[in-house]
């Protein structure tokens, strides 16, 4: 069966470019009954960190995209943390060196600069020149006597080399444009031209999908691929595919530093897992074209790498929202209730925890369902009933009371209180008759009722939430609008 990866670096924050990568892999791995492995690319001490390695795994399990290998569930080719195997990168550059794939390059970085400086003026590429290919046994000891650390390079095949990337057909990459590259830095730590193909190999990895910004990479990593099999380490060459790019902004490729990217700010708005995956799969992918709004199931049901488009994905937060609420709406009460719940409670809600009505909530939250873009909108519609008095907003205060208020106000508290509070038809016909008493339509008759009890020009249909927060309070809200 196939094994997919994914195997981010744990740098930063995750980002939605890094999740869409999480997401097609694992689409993939669950439409093909592949096995889903995940890894950690930990080799670079000095940008990895602890903390952004459990916001990795925290950010998969909050998206429910599972793994069958890596941390915590183990495998058959663990440790899955890049950092607890350096041991098998340094034996793969013996080995390397040893059958003459790798080489020790002495050029230091002055040197190097010169001489692509002089290549870029001639117009000839700038890539590594070979400089240290062949070095004479004496070449090598006057450098060693002075002192110098080489690094360890691949030494690039003189061959054009072809593959069929699963999304944009047959690329060609010729040597010119490939040149030889570090994969142990002077110090011997190896680098991410080495460990990842390495891991790749040794963890019987079938198929790369990736990001289009790795697609450089990827002739060099088929060469040392090559290198490999021909050492016993690999078993065979792995198909790649790469996944577009995504545009932000200004058709500007969107930057992990784009706040935009960050996949927490998602969360603390309360996007629905299910809603932000089915956004991100459209980047690059559709599941239909007049269907835009699907269950993950669906998209795995569906998920073929083939279709995946070659064409820059554009970004669009708008249309994240729109599908997010959609998945909102499509939960049943009883698990959007659930899922309002952290909105509901410190840090996020105003209110004294004491005052939270767990009652009031599940009778208001069906209104509440169909309004939101993001969850964490429940805080401000529903503020009215748990705040000791509404949080009143002066414009829509002055804009609600405009001409008579005051007058109609107070006959609609007395319609008010002779209504039927169990019922928001009855609270309805009482707002409608103090309109008819001042000559005004429903609709501007029950702005300033709203205003005076929930703070805000526009909420929650309003009788609903006039008999869930009670006829006392209500009345009490309009007295103290009229005091
Ligand atoms: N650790 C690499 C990254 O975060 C993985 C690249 C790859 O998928 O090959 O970009």
């Amino acid at each position: 069966p196939p094994r997919v990866r994914f195997c981010p670096s744990p740098t930063g924050n995750p980002h939605v470019g890094l999740v869409r990568t999480a997401l097609f892999n694992w689409a993939f791995a669950r439409h093909n009954e592949a096995t889903m492995v995940f890894r950690i690319e930990d080799t670079d001490a000095a940008r990895d960190s602890e903390e952004s390695y459990d916001q990795l795994l925290d950010s998969l399990k909050w998206l429910g995209l599972d793994w069958d290998e890596g941390p915590e569930v183990g495998g058959p080719h663990a440790p899955y943390r890049q950092s607890q195997r350096m041991d098998l990168y340094k034996d793969v550059a013996d080995k390397l060196l040893a059958g003459g794939y790798a080489y020790h390059c002495y050029c230091n970085t002055a040197e190097l600069d010169e001489r692509r400086e002089a290549a870029r003026a001639a117009g000839k590429p700038s890539g590594y020149d070979g400089h240290c290919r062949e070095l004479s046994a004496e070449r090598i000891a006057a450098y060693e006597a002075e002192g110098r650390a080489p690094i360890v390079r691949f030494r690039m095949p003189d061959e054009t080399i072809t593959f069929t990337d699963l999304v944009r057909g047959e690329l060609t990459f010729t040597p010119e444009n490939v040149p030889d590259y570090g994969i142990l830095r002077a110090n011997g730590a190896p680098l991410y031209t080495l460990v990842n193909p390495v891991d790749d190999a040794l963890m019987e990895i079938t198929h790369v999908l990736r990001g289009e910004d790795l697609l450089s990479s990827t002739p060099r990593q088929i060469a040392l691929y090559k290198a490999l099999i021909e050492l016993g380490v690999a078993k065979e060459i792995p198909a790649f595919g790469h996944l577009p790019y995504v545009m932000g902004e200004g058709n500007k490729k969107l930057s992990k530093r784009d706040p935009q990217a960050s996949l927490n700010l998602y969360r603390e708005r309360g996007f629905l897992p299910e809603g932000l995956l089915n956004y991100l799969s459209l980047l690059g992918w559709s599941f239909s074209a007049d269907q835009d709004i699907f269950t993950i199931p669906e998209m795995v049901a569906k998920f073929d790498i083939a279709d995946v488009n070659a064409n820059p994905a554009r970004f669009d937060l708008k249309k994240a929202e729109s599908i997010n609420a959609d998945h909102i709406r499509m939960l049943d009460v009883k698990a959007f209730t659930e899922a309002c719940e952290p909105w509901l409670r410190a840090p996020h809600a105003p209110w004294a925890p004491e005052d939270f009505d767990r009652t009031a909530w599940e009778r208001i939250a069906p209104h509440a369902q169909t309004r939101l873009t993001v969850l964490s909108e429940i805080t401000a519609n529903v503020d009215f009933l748990f705040l000791p008095e509404p949080v009143l907003d002066q414009a829509s205060w002055d804009k609600a009371m405009k001409g008579e208020p005051a007058a109609l106000l107070t006959t609609a508290r007395e319609k008010l209180t002779a209504a039927d509070w169990n019922d928001p038809e009855s609270l309805k016909n009482a707002v409608l008759a103090a309109g008819e008493a001042h000559g005004l339509k429903l609709g501007k008759a029950q702005a300033p009722v709203r205003v005076a009890v929930t703070g805000r020009t526009v909420g929650l249909p309003l009788f609903e939430s006039l008999e869930i927060l009670g006829q006392e309070k209500t009345l009490a809200r309009i007295d103290a609008a009229l005091a």
